[in-house]
């Protein structure tokens, strides 16, 4: 362990959660639904070089940042993981995940499988929840629905959709984003959460 980072995956065994399922299956939608209804839960906001979409806001959905920022927090160590996604470049700042870990907040993870893995192998004993859809048509109805891709943009996303869609029996539970209601119902008992339905 290098000096300057104490935290072990061990010292919270049951307190990180990683949330990963193809782009469009409803993971931002679950995840917001879930921390109105549990705000002790802290959500990591990731560094990504994708440009913002309309109505996203620096700080609160994302870090935004260039290719060359984005390089060099990657290269001092500040990622917790990263992977690159549909062209652009995401990962988990490292302290802020170590901070709420070491206070006891509960901490969630919404990344993509790269991201996952790396986190499986530092952390193996976070819990890895995969999202999938009720079908492949339900998912790219749900990407074209959400109207903030353009044609190109969904074609990768539906690609990578196939790749973690196949990865999906990698993980401690997979949950079917159908019924929205149902699937938070699903998702709290996962993790352990009193359920407030
Ligand atoms: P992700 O974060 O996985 O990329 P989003 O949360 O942005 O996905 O959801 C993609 C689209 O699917 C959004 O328009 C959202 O309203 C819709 N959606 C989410 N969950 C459901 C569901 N259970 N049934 C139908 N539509 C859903
Ligand atoms: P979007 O561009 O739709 O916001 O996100 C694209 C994909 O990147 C999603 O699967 C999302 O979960 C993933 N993602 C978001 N932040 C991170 C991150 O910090 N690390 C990794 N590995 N994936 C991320």
């Amino acid at each position: 362990m290098s000096p300057g980072r104490p935290m072990t995956p061990t010292a919270s065994p049951a307190r990180l959660t990683v949330i990963t399922g193809p782009s469009g299956v409803g993971k931002g939608t679950l995840v917001g639904r879930l921390l109105e209804r549990h705000p002790t839960i802290w959500l990591s906001i990731s560094a990504t070089t994708r440009p913002a979409r309309v109505g996203e806001e620096e700080g609160r959905h994302y870090f935004f940042l260039d290719r060359g920022s984005f390089e060099q927090q990657l290269a001092s160590g500040g990622l917790l993981e990263w992977a690159e996604f549909a062209g652009n470049l995401y990962g988990t700042p490292r302290r802020p995940v170590e901070e709420q870990l070491e206070a006891g907040r509960p901490v969630l993870l919404e990344i993509e499988l790269e991201g996952a893995r790396q986190v499986r192998r530092n952390f193996p004993s976070a819990t890895q929840l995969f999202v999938a859809p009720p079908s492949f048509a339900a998912l790219e109805q749900r990407i074209r629905g959400r109207g903030t891709d353009n044609e190109a943009a969904i074609s990768r996303r539906l690609a990578r959709a196939q790749v973690e869609l196949a990865a999906s029996s990698e993980f401690d539970a997979v949950l079917v984003n159908d019924d929205l209601e149902v699937a938070l119902l699903e998702l709290e008992q996962l993790m352990g959460l009193p359920s407030l339905a």
